[in-house]
C-alpha cells in the first residue's frame, strides 16, 4: 500500500506527462493540454508507482484519445497499477463505459491491475444495468482501492 496521500502528487498530462494545475480551466473540453495538446479527459496521478485516473466531468475521449493514453501506459517499465477516479462525474456515457472497457482489456492483457472507484449513486446504476460492473475491479474510494493494491 502507498505511503503517500494521493492529494500530496502533482496532476499531469496522462500523454505527455506535462504538469498540470489542480483546477483545470472551465469549460473542460476547452483544455487542452498546454504543452501537447491532448484533448484532456481525465489527469493523471502517480502514487508511489500507482497511477491514478482523475476523470473530468463533461468529456468523453474518442477511441483514439483513450488508446494514446492505453500506449502510454503500457510503455512504462513498471508493473501497471492503474487506479480511475470516477468521482467527478455524475453521469456516465455508454461510449465512456466502453472506452473503460477497453482500457480495462489493455491493462490487463499486460498483467496489469485495473481499479474504478468513486463512482456515484447514477454511475454505478449505469455499470450495474449494463452488467459492466462484472469486468471491472471496483472499490469506493481511492483509499480503499490504494488498500487493496
Ligand atoms: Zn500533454
Amino acid at each position: 500500500m502507498p505511503s503517500e496521500t494521493a492529494e500530496d502528487a502533482s496532476y499531469e498530462c496522462p500523454v505527455c506527462g506535462a504538469r498540470l494545475t489542480v483546477e483545470p480551466p472551465l469549460p473542460p473540453h476547452e483544455a487542452p493540454c498546454p504543452v501537447c495538446a491532448y484533448p484532456l479527459w481525465c489527469r493523471k496521478r502517480t502514487v508511489d508507482d500507482v497511477v491514478v485516473l482523475d476523470v473530468m466531468r463533461g468529456r468523453t475521449p474518442e477511441h483514439a484519445e483513450m488508446q494514446q493514453v492505453a500506449e502510454k501506459l503500457l510503455g512504462s517499465k513498471a508493473p501497471l497499477r492503474v487506479v480511475v477516479d470516477l468521482s467527478d462525474l455524475d453521469f456516465i456515457s455508454s461510449a465512456l463505459m466502453a472506452r473503460l472497457v477497453a482500457l480495462n482489456k489493455r491493462i490487463r492483457a499486460a498483467d496489469g491491475r485495473f481499479i474504478l472507484c468513486g463512482m456515484q449513486p447514477v454511475v454505478r446504476d449505469a455499470f450495474h444495468d449494463s452488467t459492466l460492473h462484472r469486468v471491472f475491479e471496483i472499490h469506493a474510494d481511492q483509499q480503499a482501492s490504494f488498500a487493496a493494491l
